[in-house]
């Protein structure tokens, strides 16, 4: 078996960006997920007629430096681009950029890819620690090894995936803090339109509904060749109709959506979200246990949002840097 430098459990923001930090420090990564391409909860879906759909995080914002590093260089590689600069809900009447991928919210994911070993559809249910090395083995029956392991899922999944392993890998204090990180659910549901929406400029629109808090435009946004809208459901609403049917749930969105449908629905599906953003976050930005080679990342560190999970993977390549730098004692 290929022992590798470095194995990270995720491809989403966070578990990417350490993965690519790590891989240009010289060491060996290798990035797996369950998901058929790279991106986790930044997510772009085609599949009704010509549309592209962002349904899980719509866009980003850009305060850390060490993230704003990374999206110039997507932004002069022409991944991503702003989308807008002024909200009707912002009380700055000057506003702040909201990037999002040139082509959907998985450009940014894609681009993080490029140079990375990155397996897709490969899901982890056990963990093992041998020799110092963590192995870790699918549902395929297939085994990766890595000196160090990145776990970088949702914190519930981690949890499962590291029980498994049988370790003592965290104190009984930190493991109480850990468990009572909390995420919000969430409800996507999909829509082709027959014309162009009503959905005003910037083509978004954030509303207090229980079955509505945010609209989104595709097309006005720039991804999508035909109309098409995501709309989210309140988290409360979420977990009532969680079991619900697509006609039932996605039918009560619709209804609240009416006024911006334009000439009306082409088609819909509705997506269910287990895990949105992390309620509680970790104090810190991840989690190390440096005895046994093992670093957690994610939101649930890093803050609610995009740039949180990515300023998390960040903190996690850092942190197993200098650990192994130290190590050596470089
Ligand atoms: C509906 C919705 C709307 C959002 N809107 C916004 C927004 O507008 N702006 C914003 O900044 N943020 C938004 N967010 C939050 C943002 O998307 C997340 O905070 C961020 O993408 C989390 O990144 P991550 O790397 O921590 O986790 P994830 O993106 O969840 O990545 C974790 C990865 O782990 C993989 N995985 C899990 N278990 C296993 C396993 N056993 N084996 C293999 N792989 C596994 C998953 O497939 C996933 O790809 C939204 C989220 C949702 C769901």
């Amino acid at each position: 078996m290929d022992t590798k430098d470095v194995l990270v459990i995720g491809a989403g923001i966070s578990g990417l960006l350490c993965a690519a930090e790590l891989h240009a420090a010289g060491m060996r990564v290798a990035v797996l997920d369950k998901g058929r391409g790279p991106g986790g909860r930044m997510s772009t879906r085609r599949g009704m007629g010509a549309t592209r759909i962002d349904h899980g995080a719509q866009f980003f914002t850009v305060r850390d430096a060490r993230w704003r590093a990374w999206v110039d260089r997507m932004l002069a590689a022409g991944a991503v681009r702003e989308w807008f600069r002024q909200a009707p809900w912002d009380s700055n009447p000057e506003g702040y950029p909201r990037y999002c991928g040139v082509d959907g919210m998985n450009a940014v994911p894609k681009f993080l890819a490029r140079e990375l070993d990155v397996t897709p559809s490969v899901r982890l249910l056990s963990l093992q620690r041998v020799d110092g090395v963590w192995l870790a083995e699918s549902d395929g029956g297939n085994r990766y090894c890595g000196r160090e392991l990145v776990l970088s899922t949702p914190l519930p999944q981690a949890w499962a995936l590291l029980d498994t392993s049988g370790l003592r890998w965290v104190t009984n204090g930190t493991r109480a803090t850990l468990e009572a990180v909390r995420y919000e659910k969430g409800l996507a549901t999909l829509v082709r339109l027959k014309g162009a929406s009503a959905v005003p400029a910037p083509g978004c629109l954030k509303l207090d509904e229980d079955a509505l808090v945010w609209v989104a435009d595709n097309q006005q946004k720039g991804i999508s060749s035909e109309p098409a809208l995501t709309l989210h459901a309140s988290s409360a609403f979420a977990e009532r109709h969680w079991d619900s049917s697509d006609e039932e749930r996605g039918g009560l969105m619709l209804e609240a959506a009416k006024p911006w449908l334009g000439e009306g629905v082409a088609e819909f599906t509705c997506h269910r979200w287990g895990y949105t953003l992390p309620l509680n976050p970790f104090k810190e930005p991840c989690y190390r246990n440096g005895a046994m080679n093992l670093t957690l990342a994610g939101d649930a560190f890093g803050g609610p949002r995009v740039e949180g999970a990515a300023l998390s993977g960040l903190a996690a390549a850092e942190v197993i840097r200098s650990s192994l730098a130290t190590a050596k004692g470089g």
